[in-house]
């Protein structure tokens, strides 16, 4: 059980088009810092994953990275790190991110960043934790994702309560803000072996 918040930012391994994209993880990786909280993500410095771990710990934060062995070449291991863990599948990568966060979010991304999220949101619907997700949804990159979701729910796929449970944002500060308001603070032991 932990009282520091620990932050699970989910993002791209490239940089992206726009230079929105790198300001707006700097502005997340301070603002975790700035919170007193804890930052965990993939623990590597390409792109915007090293962009907001940089961030974090540029503003005396505490930045946790789970890599997988095969991946430390190409996303490039982040030596500077509070800890560092090297794991052997991406399975166990996505796992021991989970249960060491109190809360997730994604920023743009690719297709790593849309599979993580997707994960954590499903395991909350199925109830797996109780922890909530938020997109941070910057110079309109996820608008479109954003209208097929609303079609998800309209198609009578997606219940309105499900679609409810993804907190969406476009300033990092009212995502920061958001997720910190739901976050619970004393997490219960997670049980993510059951998945
Ligand atoms: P991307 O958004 O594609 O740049 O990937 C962001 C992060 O997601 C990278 O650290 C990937 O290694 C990671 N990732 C997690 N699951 C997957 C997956 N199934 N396929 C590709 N990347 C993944």
């Amino acid at each position: 059980m932990s009282t520091r918040l620990s932050l699970c930012v989910y993002c791209g391994s490239r940089e992206g088009a726009s230079p929105a994209f790198a300001r707006a993880a700097k502005a997340i990786g301070e603002g975790i810092a700035r919170r007193g909280w804890q930052l965990v993500y993939g623990g590597g410095r390409a792109g915007l994953m090293g962009r907001v771990a940089d961030a974090a710990l540029a503003a005396g934060g505490q930045v946790v990275g789970v890599i997988p062995r095969t991946l430390m070449e190409r996303e490039v291991g982040h030596a500077g790190l509070t800890e560092l863990h090297v794991v052997d599948t991406m399975h166990q990568r996505k796992r021991l991110m989970a249960e060491r966060s109190d809360a997730f979010i994604a920023l743009p991304g690719g297709i790593g960043t849309f599979e993580e999220l997707f994960e954590v949101w499903t395991w909350r619907q199925l109830g797996y934790h109780d922890k909530p997700v938020g997109l941070l949804n910057v110079d309109g990159y996820y608008d479109a994702l954003l209208g097929f979701l609303g079609q998800t729910v309209t198609g009578g796929f997606v219940s309105p309560q499900q679609h409810a449970l993804l907190e969406v944002a476009v300033d990092p500060v009212a995502l920061l803000d958001a997720v910190g308001r739901l976050a619970p603070r004393a997490t219960a032991p997670d049980d993510y072996g059951r998945i």
